[in-house]
């Protein structure tokens, strides 16, 4: 098994390099849906939130109401380090027992990990990567992006952008750095290079 950590700005095109590596055979995991999959109606993470924050948190079908939560803990810091106390854990119990199942599943497989925070996850242990691949492009191109292709505005998909980590924080990690900022032809032939070193890792590491 061998496992590659994606990470990259809002709108960098962490999804498109994803889906490329999928294409040719890894296996995907998303730490968003993870992180939403913990807190599922039936999940002890949901029981947990509910028990601290109130039925007022859930939606009639008894899922969770994100933005009203979001908003608690947007103004209240007290309250998110409990519900991060809840989720967390959880989060990487998940995360772990699916990277377990990849490698049981096929001892060769080739797994990519796509997370936005990913200076967290190795600062907090959570898993061993073997490669680090950081998407880029530049600020003005994936706000153009986000108007463009995802109809932000042009405030919103600035402030999205500068609420986080720097480039030069992400890239001080980065093994591998995909330039996106050009065609997605330019960038889905840095990908196929990619999958080869990652292929080539990966035997030499289990040969
Ligand atoms: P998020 O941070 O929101 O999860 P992301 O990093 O996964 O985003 P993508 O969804 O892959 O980024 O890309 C952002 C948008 O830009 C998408 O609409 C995607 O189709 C488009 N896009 C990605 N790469 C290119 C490219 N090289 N040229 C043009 N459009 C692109």
């Amino acid at each position: 098994m061998y496992l590659i950590g994606l990470t990259g700005g809002i709108a960098s095109g962490k999804s498109t390099v994803a889906k490329r590596l999928a294409s040719w055979g890894a296996v995907g995991i998303d730490a968003d849906q993870l992180a939403r999959e913990v807190v599922e109606p039936g999940t002890p993470a949901l029981a947990a939130i509910v028990n601290e924050f109130g039925d007022d948190i859930l939606l009639a079908d008894g899922s969770l109401n994100r933005p009203a939560l979001g908003a608690i803990i947007f103004t209240d810091p007290a309250s998110r380090q409990l519900l991060n106390a809840i989720t967390h854990p959880a989060v990487r119990q998940l995360t772990r027992a699916r990277v377990a199942a990849a490698a049981a599943a096929d001892p060769h497989a080739i797994v990519v990990y796509d997370v936005p925070l990913l200076a967290e996850a190795i600062a907090g242990g959570l898993v061993t990567f073997d490669l680090i691949v950081v998407v880029q492009a530049d600020a003005d191109t994936r706000i153009q992006r986000m108007v463009e292709l995802r109809g932000l505005t042009l405030e919103e998909a600035t402030h999205r952008i500068s609420a986080q980590a720097s480039d030069s924080e992400r890239l001080a990690l980065a093994d591998v750095v995909i330039d996106n900022s050009g065609t997605l032809d330019a960038t889905l032939a840095q990908v196929d290079a990619l999958w080869e070193r990652a292929r080539t890792a990966e035997s030499r590491k289990n040969a």
